[in-house]
């Protein structure tokens, strides 16, 4: 139990050795009103991870009704679309972290923090195996157990080398801070190393080419910020090797930015071929050595490029701790851990899975929704009558409460709307309707249940709407998945389905512009843009410390330039 005040610990000892189901009472001395075991034995949850979706999660959590434990190797939440930023020392490390604890100072009684890493989660007993990520405790090795009642999994992911031989011994990643910490060493380790007395113009050239592996978003903005580092502030400091300097790009696809809008797309790869920044699409990378890296194309001619620091951004993979859970509950042969739309990890109860290390498993709808016409139409006729339509749709609601509150955001409001917008006016239960037809009339819902990508704006938004249900569960606990929307049947869901909601996304290319797709299909690009991107990611960052030192940090770059010390 939890120490609560005017609760003796008696009181507390007592409710737990009655099992959790009788009532306990407070000491007389303290308060005399009963206390159910419920108050007094709260459910342990359990938070894994504190990045995007773990501590969206926390803040937005009522601490107060639950044992709240969090475990993270990392005693801080980091700020990761600025870490490009960091590479290059436009903004320094430590202005996008804030400390846990600090975080949730004011929830300090109620979260407790451990530094420590998981290494298994152990489904059948309702626990999780952790490791302290700072040495071992007095009696053992460090590890120890910790229990739960619900599990949030918030592991996120790690970076994915498909494999590829010598990319984990020879790239640099873009995942942690420390890494945007290597690669700013590495940056300047290349310019001082190629700055030295009898180095041959071919070492130079080699030692002074950048290769960035990945053009997504990552990539992209890394490659544009390395450029405003050198031609801003290293071309200054190092006159004598800047003829030698070489940014490349090594994307598969056939476009740098391919999730953009195609005019996006366009405007990078032009601004790119302007600074000088090579893009070479179609090609895989399929080695890489210390001093060489290996591409094939398409039609399979492989070259081999000299480099002197890489990047490697192409991907995501899954966390080993994911994988072990995942092999554990059938899921081994996916990347990340499947849930339903309500984030509850599948054929599992009360694990849910938030951010990079889930995927909502939305099923495609409308192949659904087909299957229901096809099973109502049993004579093959591939029409139904009025009637059977109402019936059939009432039977598609029940089961994808999202399809009705969508159509309710549409303003189609109920079935007879859907009807009218179909076939007109007419209310004849026998008129017989062909289903093809009708379809038509559902057909846009289909592109709107898309998977959600794995971004930090999807982890938080999955971590305030886990933190909603957590919120309301005690209202519904007899129906975890839902209370009596309508009827008390199963398959009625409480809490709406998680709908993701896309407020857009940027682009930095350098050079003060930047591209964005912002909700409603709006294409913004250039300077100004750029200030939107500054003001947005000011106002998002977590604390107002984080703020002052991110925009002081972008001030003392305008007037003083980057530093270049390498420490
Ligand atoms: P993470 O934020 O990665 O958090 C995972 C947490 O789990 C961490 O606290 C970690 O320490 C902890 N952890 C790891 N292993 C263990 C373990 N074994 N036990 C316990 N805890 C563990 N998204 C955007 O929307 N916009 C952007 O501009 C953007 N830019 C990005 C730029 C870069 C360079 C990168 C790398 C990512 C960017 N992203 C961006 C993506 C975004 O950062 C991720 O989608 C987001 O971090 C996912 O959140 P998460 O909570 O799932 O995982």
């Amino acid at each position: 139990g939890i120490a609560r005040p005017g609760v003796s610990t008696a009181a507390l000892l007592l409710t737990a050795a009655s099992g959790g189901g009788l009532v306990a009472y407070a000491d007389s001395a303290t308060e005399s009103a009963p206390v159910s075991s419920q108050d007094a034995r709260k459910k342990k949850v359990l938070v894994l991870g504190t990045g995007w979706a773990g501590t969206s999660f926390l803040r937005n959590l009522d601490c107060s009704r639950y044992e709240v434990k969090v475990v993270s190797p990392r005693n801080y939440f980091a700020f990761t679309p600025l870490l490009p930023s960091v590479t290059c020392g436009t903004v320094e490390p430590r202005s996008i972290i804030e400390p846990i604890r600090r975080m949730f100072e004011k929830k300090s009684k109620a979260v407790t923090f451990y530094e420590a890493e998981c290494f298994k989660i152990d489904a059948s007993n309702k626990t999780v195996h952790c490791r302290s990520a700072v040495g071992t405790n007095f009696d053992g090795n460090g590890d120890f157990m910790l229990e739960y009642d619900y599990l949030v999994v918030a592991l996120g992911a790690t970076v994915n080398t498909f494999n590829t031989p010598g990319v984990m011994e020879y790239c640099n990643f873009l995942k942690e801070v420390e890494d945007a910490q290597k690669i700013r060493r590495s940056v300047l380790d290349c310019f001082e190393k190629a700055s030295l007395p009898n180095v041959s113009e071919e070492e130079k050239r080699k030692t002074l080419h950048f290769v960035i592996i990945g053009g997504g978003p990552t990539g992209v903005e890394f490659a544009a910020e390395l450029h405003d580092f050198i031609v801003e502030d290293l071309v200054k400091l190092y006159p004598a090797v800047q003829e030698f300097v070489k940014i490349t790009i090594i994307q598969s696809g056939e476009h740098i930015l391919n999730m953009f809008d195609k005019r996006i797309t366009a405007f990078a790869e032009e601004k790119f071929q302007r600074d000088g920044i090579e893009v070479c699409t179609g090609f895989r990378v399929v080695k890489v050595s210390d001093d060489l890296i290996t591409m094939k194309s398409k039609t399979a001619v492989e070259v081999s490029v000299p480099y002197g620091m890489a990047v490697w951004s192409a991907g995501i993979g899954t966390r080993p701790v994911i994988m072990d859970f995942m092999h554990q509950i059938g899921q081994a042969n996916r990347r990340a851990l499947a849930t339903n739309e309500w984030l509850r990890v599948r054929e599992c109860d009360s694990i849910y899975a938030i951010g990079d290390c889930a995927t909502v498993n939305q099923r495609k709808i409308m192949d659904d929704i087909s299957m229901i016409f096809k099973m109502a139409d049993k004579d093959h006729s591939g029409t139904l009558t009025l009637k059977e339509i109402r019936d059939v749709l009432e039977d598609i609601f029940i089961r994808y409460p999202q399809v009705e509150l969508y159509m309710k955001n549409m303003h189609m409001l109920d079935v007879e709307d859907l009807i009218k917008g179909a076939i007109g006016d007419s209310h004849k239960d026998s008129m017989v309707i062909d289903i093809e037809e009708f379809k038509k009339a559902l057909c846009h819902v289909d592109s709107q249940v898309k998977n959600a990508p794995a971004t930090a704006q999807v982890a938080a938004q999955q971590g305030s709407y886990l933190a909603d249900c957590f919120n309301k569960m005690e209202e519904c606990k007899q129906h975890p998945e839902g209370p009596l929307r309508m009827t008390g049947e199963s398959g009625r869901h409480f809490f709406r389905p998680f709908r993701y909601k896309h407020l857009g996304q940027f682009a930095p290319l350098g050079g003060e512009q930047t591209a964005a797709e912002l909700p409603g299909d709006w294409i913004s690009m250039g300077h100004s843009t750029q200030w939107l991107w500054y003001s947005v990611y000011a106002s998002k960052q977590v604390s107002w410390r984080t703020r002052m030192l991110v925009v002081s940090d972008w001030t003392r770059r305008f007037i003083f330039g980057r530093d270049s010390s390498r420490l």
